[in-house]
């Protein structure tokens, strides 16, 4: 259990591994539970529903939408995104810290939501190390990865706006680093909780 619950909110350019270091820091910090998004894209093999995502029709993910289920939303790379309320509000009652690992747009909205919302930004060691990683991980065509550089060099400077940065340039020594600030942000208890 953390002295002071709070909402850590990760974003960061496509292929720079968030997904990894997110699943090491949670085998790192058990207490930390998965939040599941939802989406309107569809899964990519491998990806399982209510586990990776909540996959939605559009038209499910606008009735949503317009009935305030999600915390915030957003569109990525052509596809609409959401955190449900629902998923974030049950786990900050049972005094647990959540982390989101969402888009900067997206991020920005929780800072209004909850300004004490630690936003950190993960980068990579280089832009020719993030076209590397991404063309590498072979699941897009290559006008999403054209359009996913794209979109990387415009949230890298994003990421400056944000309150803690780091260089994912080793997984286990990033994590580690993760791990460090979350525990300074939880212990301190800095300009509030994030209720
Ligand atoms: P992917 O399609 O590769 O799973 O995710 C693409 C992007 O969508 C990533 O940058 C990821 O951070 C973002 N994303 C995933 N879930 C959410 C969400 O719930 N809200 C927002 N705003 N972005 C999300």
């Amino acid at each position: 259990m953390s002295a002071t619950p709070r909402l850590f909110v990760i974003s960061g350019p496509a292929g720079v591994g968030k997904g990894t270091l997110v699943a090491r820091v949670r085998e790192l910090r058990p207490d930390l539970d998965e939040t599941v998004s939802a989406t309107t894209r569809s899964p990519r093999p491998g990806e399982v529903e209510g586990v990776s995502y909540h996959y939605l029709s559009d038209e499910e993910f606008a009735r949503r939408v317009a009935a305030g289920d999600f915390l915030e939303h957003a569109e990525v790379h052509g596809h609409s995104y959401g955190t449900l309320r629902s998923e974030v509000e049950s786990r900050i009652a049972r005094g647990r810290s959540v982390i989101l690992e969402i888009d900067y747009q997206g991020a920005f909205q929780v800072r209004k939501a909850f300004p004490a919302a630690v936003l950190v930004f993960i980068e990579p060691p280089s832009f020719e190390e993030l076209e590397r990683r991404l063309r590498g991980r072979g699941t897009e065509d290559e006008e999403h990865i054209e359009l996913r550089l794209k979109n990387a060099r415009h949230e890298i400077e994003i990421g400056e706006q944000y309150d803690v940065r780091i260089v994912n340039d080793e997984v286990e020594r990033a994590a580690r680093e993760l791990l460090d600030v979350m525990a300074q942000y939880e212990t301190d208890g800095g300009s509030g909780t994030c209720q």
